[in-house]
């Protein structure tokens, strides 16, 4: 090649996201498709969020608010934290990347679980950090290990919670714990994109309340899940202003879109779309704990909206075997795979053609 792109970059490769359900009806002639492979919420958005996005397709040729002034208001009565420690992004993702432009420098040392988030780790290569990525214990965080692990290189720790894939979570008083031992230039980020599904009441429920006493400490939320708007690009972040200063150097401007913005602000007032949405994911994952455990399965119980399951075969071989049956879900290391947990039919269709291909 004649030119020359930045080496960092040479050894990531582009995101393959699974197939998508048009493809795999057309690929394997097929009537019926159910997609279990990306966490989305099977109830789709809140159908009041739907009416008011209606509301603004004539502001389609504006511009949108650079920062997002009226849901960060309304952020900050939900959560009682001042605007200037709230960021609107496009999804977290965004935020990885912005968190990650800002801080790391070639070399600086970035810390995660070995089997979490894959984005953490890219964004590390692509800035010329490196990546540490510290063995789950017993499938959760092993916060202990990740102290040992802190060098004076050490830029950033991500901390998954609940993690994805595993579906576990590190605990309050784990994870205060935690902060009083890292050291204050480092920064810890909390990415909580399933938090609205977590059953336990041992979990951090109020990180945004610790910004103040944890200026070093990120908390990074999302729309797409339990919210159901993946596709708009939306989610906020609770930082220090002196992060939050730093990451809106170098933030593009008008990413979040204003459909994104007014339907943020209708999804977080519709409280009884939550409930459902949590209800039905409980409901589903009751149901398929029993499906497992009649298959003799074992599966890591979960506080997210997907199970991860050793299915005592090659995951690969198995998400390959259900895509040709209409199933798409996640394949994962060895003999896992990670399942997300759809509407009752869904499963059930799941469950069936699973049965079918075993
Ligand atoms: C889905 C997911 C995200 C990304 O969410 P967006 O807000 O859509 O960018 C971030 N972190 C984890 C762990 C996720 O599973």
């Amino acid at each position: 090649m004649i030119i020359s792109s930045r080496p960092e970059i040479k050894e990531l490769i582009p995101y393959e996201p699974g197939k998508r359900i048009e493809d795999v009806k057309k690929e394997y002639d097929l009537d019926k498709v159910v997609k279990l492979a990306s966490n989305e919420n099977p109830l789709g958005p809140s159908p009041k969020v739907k009416e008011k996005i209606k509301k603004h397709l004539d502001d389609l040729a504006i511009y949108p608010d650079n920062k997002s002034t009226a849901l960060r208001d309304r952020l900050s009565h939900e959560f009682d934290v001042p605007q200037e420690e709230i960021l609107v992004t496009g999804g977290s993702s965004e935020m990885i990347n912005l968190i990650s432009e800002a801080y790391i420098c070639k070399d600086d040392e970035v810390i995660m679980g070995d089997m979490t988030f894959p984005r953490y780790k890219q964004t590390t290569i692509m800035m010329g950090g490196i990546p540490i990525e510290v063995p789950l214990k017993d499938f959760r965080y092993d916060l202990k290990a990740i102290l040992d692990s802190i060098t004076d290189k050490t830029k950033i720790i991500w901390i998954c919670n609940p993690n994805n894939p595993t579906g576990t979570i590190v605990s309050n008083d784990e994870f205060i714990d935690f902060l009083n031992n890292v050291p204050e230039d480092v920064i810890v980020v909390s990415d909580e994109a399933y938090r609205e599904y977590v059953t336990k009441d041992n979990y951090p429920h109020n990180t945004h309340e610790l910004i103040k006493d944890y200026p070093n400490l990120v908390v990074m939320r999302t729309f797409s899940k339990v919210y159901g708007l993946a596709s708009l690009r939306i989610g906020y972040s609770f930082a220090s202003e002196e992060i939050l200063g730093e990451v809106n150097r170098i933030r593009s401007p008008f990413i979040v879109n204003t459909l994104a913005q007014a339907a943020a602000l209708e999804a977080i007032d519709d409280k009884e779309f939550l409930k459902k949405a949590y209800d039905v994911n409980v409901e589903g994952k009751e149901y398929l704990y029993n499906e497992f455990e009649k298959l003799g399965f074992k599966y890591i119980p979960s506080e997210t909206n997907h199970i991860f399951v050793d299915v005592k075969t090659n995951g690969r071989e198995l998400f390959n075997k259900l895509q040709t049956k209409g199933v798409i879900i996640r394949p994962q290391k060895e003999n896992y795979i990670r399942v997300s947990i759809g509407t009752m039919e869904e499963n059930k269709f799941f469950i069936e053609k699973l049965k079918e291909v075993l």
